[in-house]
């Protein structure tokens, strides 16, 4: 690992104040740390974001659930109004990595990484969330722009998730059994227009499946996804899981998911 100076910000302000082109923001350093020390990655600064005061918990309304970008996915995965409100967010969190993960993981770094197996941009998808960041208001279909990318631009900081209330949900993974991430992730949501369906793992980046949408929009059950054709194509093929094996791994998935909307 190259050497970095190590700075606390304590207000966004302060934040966007310190960043540049060679620094980067810290929040659980759960990715960050791991890529640096394996030289993937080097800053000049780390702006710890840990201690600024209103980028953190959880406010639930009738219609949304917003979380601020450093609540750690323990914390998700414990929140009664989560569980209250939309229960396959909390099973998700508390499906991410293993306790010592969840314990320092925030849904912010999750979500600013675009890892293609993480399991929150499954949720921002499927759930139609609003990312708030320090410059503006980001639709997730336009935040997740390819394989650890994301919309976001330089010493832009995400300070919360605003997750809409759909009438069901459910969210299904397929974990690797070493790591947990998704080989393969559904996250279907029913709200009252329109059924949005979202997986990950299975692709370059997150994506929504229009297979899937389609038929349970139409009848919103299980037979419905055995009609469903779900292409390999541009799916992914590695030592986990053929493009084949994980086109059928998704309607596993989501039959899954269904079961627990
Ligand atoms: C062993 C292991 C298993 C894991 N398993 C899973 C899993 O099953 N599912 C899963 O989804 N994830 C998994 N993860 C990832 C983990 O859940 C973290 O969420 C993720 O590593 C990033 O969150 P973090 O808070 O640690 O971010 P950091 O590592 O601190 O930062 C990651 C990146 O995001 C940027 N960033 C952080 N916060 C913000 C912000 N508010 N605004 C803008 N940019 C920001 C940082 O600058 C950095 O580039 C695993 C990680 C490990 C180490």
């Amino acid at each position: 690992m190259k050497n970095f100076n190590f700075k606390s910000a304590t207000s966004t302000k302060e934040a966007t104040k310190l960043s540049s082109v060679k620094t980067t923001f810290l929040a659980g350093g759960m990715t960050l740390i791991p890529a640096m020390k394996l030289r993937l990655a080097a800053y000049s600064d780390l702006i710890n974001i840990k201690k600024i005061k209103g980028i953190s918990g959880i406010k639930v309304s009738s219609k949304s659930i917003r979380i601020g970008a450093t609540t750690t996915h323990a914390e998700v995965a414990a929140s009664k109004e989560v569980g209250k409100s939309i229960p396959s967010l909390a099973v998700l969190a508390e499906g991410i990595g293993d306790p010592q993960v969840r314990n320092r993981g925030t849904i912010g770094g999750s979500i600013a990484n675009n890892d293609p197996a993480a399991d929150y941009p499954s949720a921002c998808l499927a759930l139609n969330a609003i990312i708030h960041t320090s410059k503006r208001k980001i639709a997730a279909d336009k935040f997740f722009k390819g394989m650890f990318e994301t919309d976001l631009k330089k010493g832009e900081l995400i300070e919360s998730i605003e997750f809409q209330v759909p009438e069901k949900s459910g969210y299904a993974k397929f974990p690797n059994p070493a790591s947990r991430y998704a080989i393969v992730g559904v996250y279907i949501a029913k709200f009252k227009n329109e059924v949005r369906a979202a997986i990950t793992g299975a692709g370059n980046y997150v994506f929504r499946s229009n297979e899937l949408e389609k038929a349970l929009s139409a009848n919103f059950s299980t037979s419905a996804i055995d009609k469903v054709n779900i292409s390999s194509k541009e799916l992914n093929s590695d030592i986990h899981a053929s493009a084949e094996y994980r086109a059928h791994i998704i309607k596993v998935m989501a039959k899954k998911a269904l079961s627990f909307s």
